[in-house]
């Protein structure tokens, strides 16, 4: 784009062509009022308010500044005596239906329309003044929408329509009735409304407010701390807006962060199970049966006294730890540190290994690296996006309005999904396959792809190596097979494969839909086949991209919270990688890989783990088989959890100690674009709660290792964090800064980060094709468990629900589970929408609601596992991928029966 040379109030700007005048003037430092154009929002301005007005030369009279494009040579000026009087009028003629004083001031937010008024120094209104006398309505649990401030500037609805892409709310009813709002009639619930209150940051009014921050005070009363969600893995950046040691709201920041200013529901709202008054204050021990409160020095000592005389009698591996994707980073470095140096054992590992332990084994043989391989930006220019395996309108929000933004702008859009999601509506192409016939699928596409010559023969000879194998591999999957297998028809995977080959820039996505099979890291493996069979690697818009579940599982896994995996993956196998690791820390490391999580719930079924410490992780709810998780941990001789609340898993342990959450320390998480982001304390945590580092680090003094931890804490563990983690050698420079991080392998301070991976040469050198074959799911539907069951989230919950369910609007919106079936089962089993249903499989059964949809196809069920009163995971099969060890959970067989 050409530079433009302009003039403003006398000022020589430069700018691109094709910006508007406020855009050159807000850019160069110059402030020209106004109200219906949001500069952070990037849309399209539609000239409504008329504040931006301003004189060009050689022009009869002002035009408005945001709809006005550059033109080299323009002399421009903001402020006259003409412009300022048309401005007061203006805004006495908006003043004239506005409330003064201004509501927005005692609810936490600044009306712009009133800043510009004392600006301008607008005082008495001159015309009539049409006083609202309607309430402010509350037609949901978190947002209110007050008529009398709303001065109908319309970027509610655009950033609905626009940018969350979600169309819920547009202009209804007229003249001093017209408001922004949903059709009339059709309640929020039932409504396309997300609930993300994106359109509360886009009010220049207060008009949209947070319901829970009505009444918080002025907004400058309140602290401002920028920090990362701790939410799902897309990693927003967000504001705590804080009032004494309470959080009172949370916004995006315009424009900043990898969701320039976007938040969903959870990240917006979900913020106030940190006040909830669940929270753990003391340390528990377990006396006569019960869990009694007790001070640190009681606790801790308990801990190391019994971990020691464990390890004493039975041997270091006798002890496991699950370490946390929802801590820090550098609280999983010091855990793992703890493990390996003071215990001696490799027995750690997190909940990664449920859900993209696959990723990281299937992408790292392919790759040699096992993360998403673009950064989220990149699917803007992306020709074609595939997803399959992915919800991630509701599993990563933020991200699934990029994708329909890019399919609305023309970008081809692919999914495969069992499930019909709100992708499949915004979908060219929807491959709706069996559950667990992923290898089938993609196989046969990459048999199209080599039948009809679509291969990049280029890429594949000078980048890669195993292509005959791959070749003899595919050459059975035909369309027509692949059919039977999956159900898709024939014709629609040749459609898919041609799409996905011929475009120019083809980008792969994919989350828990592909990872939790036994056969997960096949599928991780058949995806990558296609992408190098494609040249679909390496480049802007392509890629093969794994969209990770908790918000910081990619960092955990970064620092070495894996039994096989020293930090920054090098292999405890490798004697020069334990060396280096044994000369840093002064200890000799274990050479063998640990106990995977189910492998340990396994051991301590059978009696060699006698115990395990639990950190930020709930098992009893998370893992496969929940009964016998739970029968398992009862056989443990002592169990420690450190967590925020006493949780499933928490009511078991012998020791509880309680940590902190994310608003209150400081820190890094690493996104699942593997980008390093600041954790920022806003507040202190409750009662004598303390921060999880501090904790583990007390811990390791009492068993014998004082300096665990350096004496600087968080700085000094990131500062050996870059020394002994390659790929994280520069990355702290950036995220002390106020920015959002850089992206891994980062090797040094002066390093801007590596947002696109494998450009020139794979990380393994030569990018590697699989042979996979289709194996289908270990345990398949049969006359006594007639249905398939699928689990996985919603947009409303995280997890085990211990967050999210502690949040009053998130509560309010979801308070209870249901499990999805098809119209066709349903009233053939005389199941009713809404009607109590027992589900069993195998392990268990459960009672929950029924929720009679289309969404799932005739012979499947969908259960959300975020339940601890229907737990999904009683019925879920511990059947594991034999390479990543991650279990089944997207399919086992179930029955469903009307209570
Ligand atoms: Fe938080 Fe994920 Fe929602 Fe962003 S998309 S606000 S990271 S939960």
């Amino acid at each position: 784009m050409s530079e433009v040379e302009i003039t403003i109030d006398g000022k020589i700007v430069r700018t691109v062509e094709g910006a508007s005048v406020l855009q050159a003037a807000l850019a160069a430092g110059i402030d020209i009022p106004h109200l219906c154009w949001d500069p952070s929002l990037g849309l399209p301005p539609t000239g409504a308010c008329r504040l931006c007005i301003v004189e060009v030369e050689g022009s009869n009279s002002p035009v408005t500044s945001c709809t006005q494009r550059v033109v080299a040579g323009m002399v421009v000026r903001t402020r006259s005596e003409t412009l300022d009087q048309m401005r007061r009028t203006i805004i006495q003629l908006l003043l004239s239906d506005h409330p003064r004083p201004c509501p927005a001031s005692e609810n936490a937010r600044v009306c712009a329309l009133c800043a510009y008024a004392d600006k301008l120094g607008v005082g008495e209104i001159p015309f009539g003044k049409h006083t609202d006398t309607a309430e402010p309505e509350q037609d949901s649990p978190a947002l209110v929408y007050d008529r009398a401030q709303c001065v109908l500037c319309g970027r509610c609805v655009s950033v609905c329509h626009e940018l969350q892409v979600t169309g819920a709310i547009d202009f209804i009813g007229r003249g001093y009735e017209t408001r922004p709002g949903l059709p009339p009639g059709l309640p929020r619930t039932e409504s396309a409304c997300a609930e993300c209150g994106n359109c509360i940051d886009a009010c220049p009014t207060g008009a949209l407010a947070f319901a829970g921050a009505r009444g918080a005070g002025r907004a400058w009363e309140l602290e401002r701390t920028v920090t990362t969600c701790p939410y799902c893995g897309v990693g927003c950046t967000m504001v705590l807006h804080t009032r004494g040691n309470r959080i009172v709201q949370v916004t995006g920041e315009p424009g900043l962060g990898v969701n320039r200013g976007l938040l969903c529901v959870k990240g917006r709202f979900g913020f106030d199970f940190v006040h909830h008054p669940d929270r753990l204050r003391e340390p528990l021990i377990r006396r006569d049966g019960e869990l009694v409160p007790v001070g640190w020095e009681e606790a801790l000592s308990l801990v190391a006294e019994r971990l020691s005389t464990i390890k004493k009698t039975f041997g270091p591996d006798s002890i496991g730890a699950l370490l946390s994707a929802k801590c820090t980073n550098e609280e999983n470095y010091v855990m793992q540190k703890l493990f390996r140096a003071v215990i001696g054992t490799n027995n750690v590992d997190h909940c990664a290994r449920l859900c993209h332990a696959s990723t990281v084994a299937g992408l790292a043989r392919a790759f040699g690296s096992g993360a998403m391989t673009n950064p989220i930006d990149d699917l803007q220019v992306a020709e074609l996006i595939f997803v399959i395996g992915s919800n991630t309108t509701e599993c990563h929000p933020v991200i699934g309005s990029v994708i329909k933004r890019a399919a609305r702008r023309g970008t081809k859009l692919i999914v495969a999904d069992p499930r019909a999601i709100e992708l499949t509506e915004y979908a060219d192409l929807w491959l709706r396959h069996k559950h667990g016939t992923d290898v089938a699928l993609i196989n046969a596409m990459a048999h199209v792809i080599l039948r009809d010559g679509l291969e990049d023969r280029e890429f594949i000879e000078q980048r890669t190596e195993g292509f005959d194998a791959l070749r003899a591999a595919v050459e059975p999957y035909t369309p027509e097979l692949a059919e039977k297998i999956t159900g898709v028809p024939a014709a629609d995977i040749t459609r898919a494969a041609h799409a996905y080959a011929e475009s120019g820039a083809s980008s792969i996505v994919y989350s828990m839909g592909i990872t939790q099979h036994t056969t997960g890291t096949d599928n991780v493996l058949a995806l990558a086949n296609l992408a190098m069979l494609t040249g679909n690697i390496g480049r802007p818009g392509t890629g093969v991209n794994p969209l990770r579940g908790q918000n910081n599982v990619q960092g955990a896994c970064d620092v070495g919270a894996l039994p096989d995996l020293l930090p920054g993956y090098q292999k405890v196998e490798d004697p020069e990688a334990r060396a280096t690791f044994e000369a840093a820390w002064g200890v000799t490391i274990p050479s063998r890989p640990g106990l995977t999580v189910v492998e340990m719930v396994n051991a301590a079924d059978e009696g060699t783990l006698k115990a395990l410490y639990v950190m930020g992780e709930n098992p009893v709810l998370s893992d496969p088989d929940a009964d016998h998780v739970e029968k398992a941990l009862k056989k443990l001789e002592f169990l420690v959890v450190q967590d925020v609340f006493l949780n499933e898993t928490a009511r078991l342990a012998d020791v509880v100690l309680p940590g902190a959450v994310w608003a209150e320390k400081d820190g890094t998480f690493t996104n699942t674009e593997r980008r390093v982001q600041r954790v920022r304390k806003a507040v202190e945590p409750p009662g004598n709660a303390r921060v999880d580092w501090e904790i583990l680090s007390d811990v390791a003094a009492r068993l014998g290792h004082p300096s665990l931890v350096p004496e600087s804490g968080i700085s000094g563990i990131q500062d050996e964090m870059s020394r002994l983690i390659p790929q994280y050698a520069g990355v702290f420079e950036a995220a002390d800064a106020f920015s959002t991080g850089k992206q891994w392998p980062c090797p040094g301070k002066d390093h801007p980060g590596t947002p696109i991976l494998h450009v020139e040469r794979f990380t393994r050198g030569l990018g590697k094709f699989h042979a996979v074959e289709f194996i289908p799911p270990k345990e398949l539907p049969d006359e006594e468990y007639p249905f398939v069951l699928s689990t996985g989230r919603i947009l409303e919950h995280y997890h085990t629900g211990t967050m999210s369910r502690r949040s009053e609007v998130l509560d309010c919106l979801v308070s209870v589970g249901a499990i999805e079936i098809n119209p066709e089962d349903a009233g053939r089993l005389g199941i009713r929408d809404g009607g109590v249903v027992k589900v069993s499989s195998r392990r268990g059964a459960i009672r929950i609601q029924a929720r009679v949809t289309e969404r799932v196809a005739p012979g499947t069920l969908f259960l959300a596992f975020h339940y601890w009163e229907a737990p999904a995971n009683r019925l879920t099969i511990a059947a594991l991928d034999p390479i990543a060890k991650i279990p089944e959970f997207k399919v086992c067989a179930a029955k469903i029966e009307p209570e």
